[in-house]
């Protein structure tokens, strides 16, 4: 089953700008609520968002065997079930519908009011029902920095990490879609010089410019996956913000690994670009020296070309770049990390996320974190208010950005956007 609707030259009969991040090559895969507060699954082309759930009810999904209900669905996860192939011909059929060649829809204005949508009359939810969250350490920039903060220059990368992609099980019920706010988290800190901690508002959050893949339902419990097939059992991507604590996460890590300081809140982007669209966009990844054990050997090309991008926007204030970094510096590739998350027998669904491990590239101005880019806040950036960052202040907003681009077309995520409000404050009786 060839993929039909990357071909560069391809056209839709819907406007599509040329810094469009959703032209007709992208056809990524959303969740939202209606102007009429029905949930549906669909698509984005330009700035329309199209309900599959209706294309379907009127009969253009014909011949691909989908059962009647898998769009009029809150969550993408039974689609994701139906494998590869599926994913494949409904992302054909719907290049086919809004190809500009083809009038069946083009010149039904019944049906396209039925079918298409404004952007602000729909709200963007959840892509999927995350039942297991993963986050991996897979950029040898980010782990070696961090680790030269924290520990030894000499020695900045642990003697496991060029062996295996490290990684730790997160928290899914704190995932947020792009939009919604989150609140600085309290917990324990222990202040610098102190004998004893104290407990309050974090002082230091930071973000963590990560990308996440979604997994199908992947093997059964006790059977890993062989790396060549591992690529099949990813659906696609999305912006990932993980949210981190560094003053909590700094007294609570040793010896078992992040907890509090990381499952306050991680914030996705809500469109899912699958693997299909991204596959023109395939480069080379770093090389791996030492060679890795044999189950986590891949050949051909393992990144992907992605630019990322992360902004930051005081209240009332303009918005600032502050990170230009590429998903194609990461060390281990999303085949690698599947891989290996399921070579002890463990059970993927349908609807894990995993996420990349914040990206780092070789140069100071391409690190994915605040703790990397003031370096541990000893270096504060200047925002474009005359206003300076050590790490991210009450009522700031974050906001990542991505996209490929090559031949004059652009496949994009879009953004994941999210303000950070104050602690919690319960209400005095
Ligand atoms: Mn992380």
């Amino acid at each position: 089953m060839p993929i039909k609707t990357n071909h560069p030259a391809k056209r839709t009969w819907l406007p599509v700008t040329a810094t469009s991040d959703f032209p007709i090559q992208n056809i990524p895969f959303g969740v939202f609520l209606t102007r009429d507060d029905i949930i549906t699954i669909g698509t984005r082309i330009g700035d329309y968002a199209i309900d599959l759930g209706a294309l379907h009810q009127l009969g253009y999904f014909n011949g691909i065997p989908l059962t009647e209900d898998i769009f009029l669905q809150d969550t993408l996860n039974d689609f994701i079930s139906d494998g590869k192939k599926t994913w494949r011909l409904v992302r054909n059929r719907i290049g086919e519908i809004f190809d500009i060649d083809n009038n069946t829809l083009q010149n039904n204005e019944d049906h396209k009011n039925i079918v298409l949508f404004t952007l602000d009359e729909i709200e963007m939810q959840l892509p999927v029902h995350i039942g297991d969250y993963t986050d991996f350490y897979s950029s040898k920039e980010h782990a070696t920095n961090v680790g030269t903060m924290f520990r030894d220059p000499e020695n900045a990368l642990l003697p496991n990490w060029l062996h295996m992609p490290i990684g730790y099980h997160g928290r899914s019920s704190s995932i947020v879609p792009s939009g919604t706010a989150i609140r600085r988290p309290m917990g324990q800190t222990l202040p610098k010089g102190a004998e004893d901690p104290v407990f309050g508002p974090s002082k230091l959050v930071d973000f963590e410019l990560e990308m996440a893949f979604i997994t199908t339902d992947a093997n059964v419990l006790g059977e890993p996956l062989a790396i060549e097939d591992a690529e099949n059992h990813i659906f696609g991507m999305v912006l990932f913000n993980d949210w981190s604590a560094r003053d909590i996460q700094k007294w609570e890590y040793v010896p078992l690994g992040p907890f509090l300081s990381k499952s306050f809140a991680s914030s996705i982007s809500p469109w899912i670009v699958t693997m299909d669209a991204l596959e023109p966009f395939r480069v080379a990844s770093p090389e791996q020296s030492p060679k890795p054990l044999p189950y986590l050997r891949q050949t051909g090309k393992k990144g992907i070309d992605i630019n990322l991008e992360a902004y930051i926007t005081p209240e009332n204030g303009t918005k600032t770049i502050v990170t230009k970094t590429n998903f194609k510096y990461m060390y281990w590739s999303m085949a690698q990390q599947l891989t290996h998350h399921t070579i002890n027998g463990c059970k993927v669904n349908s609807g894990d996320m995993m996420a990349s491990g914040t990206i780092s590239g070789p140069s100071p101005d391409s690190y994915g974190s605040m703790l990397e880019l003031t370096w541990r806040g000893e270096k504060p950036l200047k925002l474009a208010d005359g206003s300076t960052r050590k790490f991210i202040e009450d009522n700031d907003t974050v906001t990542f950005t991505g996209y490929c681009e090559r031949e004059n077309v652009r496949i994009g995520f879009g953004e994941v956007t999210t303000k950070l409000l104050p602690t919690f404050q319960a209400k005095k009786k």
